[in-house]
């Protein structure tokens, strides 16, 4: 299919101003480090640097979990859910608002395609802050109890996928529930939490409430290891969430952890195959790749492999891949040059090991980290491009002959965090939706997010739920204000 030419359609970036450097944002306003430092956020589609941003220090994290649990005590722990739900409104508002600029700003600061930022993270993250300050005057109701009380100071770790959309699955929830926050964002997005924190100052949401405190790793530990967190919401890989729950095991913190995923999209011979075709281009190639839920493992049954890949790849030459501010990029930047790295060896190893490699023949732009959508045919299932999370472009495909067999095959990974199902049987659907140990099942469609809708891992992506009645448990409890 040959590709149709369009003119260059670039969104401008005027509309977001970006500081030189950014402090962090404690008790309502942004302070100076205290003995921090500082690392630069670039633009991953260019290796620009956007801006300087703190590396907070413990004694800064200490500083913002005070400043959280004085505004707890002084007024959010103890305040009407109905007027809890007025700031939740307000924001969500403001995100809508400032729409147009938080979507320049993730694009610039991620890497992702401007259509996506648009259309799917911004204003999904709205619709969190909607969908939670509905809720704040109602959770006697949500079958959690019959005064259920908030749990105190939250400690919030993010990664770098979904930046402002990962914010509000942990900021919406916890402030809708009576909670106040510190949240530290992935230290290569970390600019549009910090006009995040602007938001929260436009809402009038009181000082403190919420906190962003910038930084690596080490400021994730600090965080979730400081005594006077009493909760830990974390997203991001198993190995670090191993590590998380290592260290807070033997304290009295609850935690949710919400990690990595290996998810297979299986289509059935009888599947509509055009719309699988698109379903598995969207499960893979939407955000790069770098989606936990990511339809990473294609398998199909045997007698439409080969029709299936033949028009899955004429479709994929039909992707436009370069510069993430134009309104027709389908696929943009690779978030890091650390990511890249990971990408290019775990895709050197899976060639290595015998799968069929096909890259689609692209020109990638000089300036930058990129990775051209690539399927793996002829793949093993001990092989690790099947097993581990290659979080990248990256598409690994099997095949099987029966129901049970495709069972088998998907189960067969650590992870459990999605999956999904192409058939015309909705008997089968129901019978495969029970089989497969993973969190969220899809049926002839694929990456579908809602805020009504829990969202979570089995096995080693990690345990807790985000999203819907079920989301709200970690962030409530039967204690008093502490
Ligand atoms: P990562 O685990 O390297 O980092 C995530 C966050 O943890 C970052 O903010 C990082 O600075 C911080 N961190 C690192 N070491 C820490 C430590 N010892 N203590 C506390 N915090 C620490 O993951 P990543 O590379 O940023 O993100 C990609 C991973 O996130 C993938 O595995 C992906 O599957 C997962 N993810 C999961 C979900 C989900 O809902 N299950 C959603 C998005 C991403």
């Amino acid at each position: 299919m040959a590709k149709l030419e369009y003119a260059p359609a670039p969104e401008s970036r005027a509309v977001v101003e970006i500081r030189s450097s950014y402090g962090l944002f404690i008790g309502g306003e942004f302070v100076d480090s205290q003995g921090g430092g500082a690392f630069p956020s670039i633009n991953p589609a260019t290796e620009e640097v956007l801006a300087d941003v703190t590396d907070a220090s413990a004694a800064d994290v200490d500083r913002a979990v005070r400043a959280a649990r004085a505004a707890y005590r002084g007024v959010w722990g103890r305040m009407a859910g109905a007027d809890r739900g007025k700031y939740l409104f307000r924001i969500a508002r403001i995100l809508q608002e400032r729409a147009r600029e938080f979507a320049v700003l993730e694009t610039l600061d991620n890497g992702k395609p401007i259509k996506e930022s648009r259309d799917v993270d911004i204003p999904l993250a709205a619709a969190h802050f909607f969908y939670h300050a509905g809720w704040a005057d109602k959770l006697a109701y949500a079958g959690l109890g019959v005064a259920p009380q908030p749990v105190g100071v939250v400690g919030q770790v993010i990664p770098w996928n979904f930046p402002l959309l990962m914010l509000s699955w942990k900021i919406a929830p916890a402030l809708a529930c009576g909670n106040t926050v510190v949240l530290k964002p992935a230290e290569t997005t970390s600019l549009t939490a910090l006009l995040f924190a602007e938001v929260c100052q436009q809402a009038d949401l009181p000082p403190g409430v919420v906190n962003i405190v910038t930084g690596a790793g080490a400021t994730g530990q600090a965080l979730v290891e400081h005594p006077g967190v009493d909760k830990v919401a974390f997203t991001g890989s198993t190995e670090v969430g191993k590590a998380i729950a290592r260290s807070i095991a033997g304290t009295r913190k609850r935690a949710t952890l919400e990690l990595g995923g290996k998810a297979a999209n299986i289509v059935f011979d009888d599947a509509a195959i055009d719309e699988a075709v698109t379903g598995i281009v969207n499960g893979i190639f939407f955000n790069q790749g770098h989606v936990c839920c990511a339809g990473s493992r294609l398998l199909v049954q045997e007698p439409v492999a080969d029709e299936l890949i033949r028009k899955l790849k004429r479709r994929l030459a039909t992707i436009r891949v370069g510069d993430p501010l134009d309104k027709n990029t389908d696929l943009g930047a690779i978030n890091s040059a650390v990511q890249l790295a990971r990408v290019r060896e775990l895709s050197d190893i899976g060639e290595a090991e015998g799968a069929q490699r096909w890259s689609l023949p692209c020109d990638l732009p000089p300036q930058g980290f990129w990775f051209p959508p690539t399927i793996f045919t002829d793949v093993a299932q001990s092989s690790r491009i099947a097993q581990e999370e290659v979080f990248g472009p990256v598409l690994s495909v099997l095949t099987f002959r029966t129901p049970q067999e495709a069972v088998a095959k998907a189960n067969n990974t650590p992870y459990g965090l999605s999956a999904g199902i192409w058939t015309e049987k909705g008997s089968r659907i129901l019978w495969m939706a029970d089989q497969l140990r993973a969190g969220v099942v899809w049926a002839n469609t694929f990456n579908k997010f809602d805020p009504t809708s829990p969202f979570g891992g089995y096995k080693q992506s990690g345990y807790g739920r985000e999203g819907g009645r079920h989301g709200l448990e970690a962030y409530v409890t039967a204690g008093d204000l502490g």
